[in-house]
Formats: C-alpha cells, structure tokens, sequence
C-alpha cells in the first residue's frame, strides 16, 4: 500500500491539481489575536507562546514582498519547485484592520508563479468584508482562496479549559460561510488534549467531514516554557497520553474523515528551543513512518469507516468499534 492509499496527501493532490509540484511559502506578519490583545482575554490559547505559530518563518519587519521572494529563491533552489502558494501563517490573519489586510494580499498576490494564498486564522474572526475582498482578488488573479482555521478540537468543553476564546459554534459558523464564497477550508486539530477521548477523536473526524472541510492539519500537542500549558505541567498537573496511543487516535481520525478530505499534515513539528514536551522526543518523520506502518500492518485507510455514517446510515459508533 502506497501513503496515497493509506491517506489522501497533500503533495499528491496539489500536484494532481495544478499538474506539478507546488509548495507553501510563509509569510510572517507582526500582529496579535484578539485572545491575547484583550478583546476576549490577555492569556491566549494555555498553549501559546509568543510567537502565534510563526516559528518557521523569516522575521517579521520583512515585508510581504521581500519574505515571499527570499523565501520562493530558497525553495526553488532546494526542491526546484516553480508554482507557490502564499501562507499567511503567524497569529490572526484576519484581525488586522480590512485596509491592512487588503494591503498584505494584493502584495502577495502580485508574487509570480503564485498559484494561490492561504490565510490562516481564528475561526471567529472571519468578517464577510474580509471574504468578499478575498473573492475580488481570486477572481481578478485567478487564484485559489484557502481559509485555514485553527479549531483544535470539536469538544466544546476542552475547548473553554484551554481557552481558546471561541466555541465549536463558531468553526461551524465560519466554515459554512467560507464554502459558500467558493473557498477551501483547513481545519487545525490537536488529537492529544488533556481531556479529550478517543470520543472526541471520532467526533472530530464526522463533524470536519459532514462540513466537507477541505483539508486537514494534525499536531500533537506541544508544550512551551512560560506558557499556561508550561507552568501546569511543570506543577504535573497535565496527563498527556503515550506516542502509542497517539499513533492510534491518528489511525482512528483518519478511518472515520471523509475519504475526500486531504491531508496537509499528520504530524506537526515543534518550535525549537523553549519545549518541555514534543512529540514524545521522537522526530516528526519517524512518528509519520510509524503511523503509515502501522496503518499497513493493520489494513487501515483513510474513511474506511467512514461509509458506516454517509453510506449505511447512522449508527452509534464508539470507540470499541
Ligand atoms: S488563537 Fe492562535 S495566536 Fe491566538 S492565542 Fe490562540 S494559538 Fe495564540
């Protein structure tokens, strides 16, 4: 079995999309969100540095300008990669003032050989004039629009105990209105919260599914000195579930997600330096390799139980399935 049966894989759809190899250039912009400007809260996310996600990016006094083509040299020159998606990556996209925002797009979108710009943000910050801007540019670049929404998880409850300022109601709302302007979606999700059960797992699967959601982003959970997150598990008040389980929660998200869903990400990195806990001290790759391993040995595929929800009708499925 191949990873692209095993799972639906980024690389492979975006090169079945635009017929060659496209890769991500990120751009990193100064900003902040509103649960940490202290429009919803002062603290953020419990599991948030300061950085708002943006750790592999060039710094962020650089313009658009100057980080998409340094970055575009770099990967031309390192993967000979010729069409490029511009990612805004860092904090809330979509939180700067509209005339700010308008500003950071049409720079970007004037980058050659872009293919597309993919904007990440909270899901309670998609204004419809940030929307309609974004379809005025599409159409008059010709390029794809895809919203990526950090969402973590569908348990409402964990999602208050980590404060993430916004509830599952609102992902739902903003990835409805997303598809109704002709967007992509990526949803970013977090399958080890303390608190989360294998439940949630599944759950998370058939709500990003029965929202066709476009794409998905997995991480395990990281843990940053100096964040909420850092002093309570330096206190041990955090349980964090064993890689084995991980691996196993990852197959099940995946059995039950749409077989249409593709995958950007199976196995986030950690930002360097700083970490009390990443990915079980194991690297990335190799926690992809056990995973896709693991999948053959078992015979597993992506929305293999899936069909049991859409294709035979509703059934209570429970983790003992
Ligand atoms: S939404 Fe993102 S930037 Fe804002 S506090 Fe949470 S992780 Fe940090």
């Amino acid at each position: 079995m191949t990873t692209q049966t095993l799972y639906r894989d980024y690389s492979t759809h975006l090169q079945e999309l635009y017929g060659e190899k496209i890769y991500k250039l990120p751009v990193n912009l100064p900003g902040t969100c509103p649960n940490r400007d202290g429009t919803l809260g002062t603290g953020g996310c419990i599991f948030c540095d300061e950085e708002g996600a943006g750790f592999e990016s060039l710094p962020n006094y650089l313009s658009v300008e100057q980080q998409l083509s340094e970055n575009k040299a770099f990967f031309t020159k390192r993967f000979n990669v010729r069409k490029f998606i511009a990612y805004f990556q860092s904090f809330t996209n979509t939180y700067v003032p509209l005339e700010d925002f308008k500003k950071n797009i049409i720079a970007a979108s004037k980058e050659k050989d872009l293919v597309g710009i993919s904007i990440s943000t909270r899901p309670d910050c998609i204004p419809e004039a940030y929307l309609e801007f974004l379809q005025e540019i599409a159409t008059e670049r010709n390029l794809d629009i895809t919203i990526e929404l950090g969402l973590q998880t569908v348990n409402y409850h964990t999602l208050v105990k980590i404060n993430r300022g916004h509830t599952l109601a609102e992902f739902i709302d903003a990835a409805l209105r997303i598809k109704r302007y002709g967007f992509t979606c990526c949803a970013h999700v977090i399958l080890n919260l303390p608190g989360d059960d294998e439940l949630d797992v599944i759950e998370n699967a058939k709500i990003l599914s029965a929202l066709t959601i476009d794409y998905v982003k997995l991480h395990s959970l990281y843990i940053v000195k100096n964040t909420v997150l850092g002093q309570m598990y330096e206190k041990g008040e955090v349980s964090l579930i064993s890689l084995d389980e991980y691996i196993k929660r990852v197959i099940m998200f995946l059995e039950y997600l749409s077989p249409d869903t593709v995958i950007q990400r199976l196995v986030g990195k950690g930002p360097q330096g700083n970490l009390l806990f990443c990915n079980w001290d194991t690297s990335w790759w190799k926690i992809k390799g056990m995973i896709e391993d693991r999948m053959k040995e078992q015979g597993s595929y992506q929305g293999q139980r899936y069909k049991y929800l859409y294709g035979e009708g509703m059934r209570n499925s429970t983790p003992s399935e």
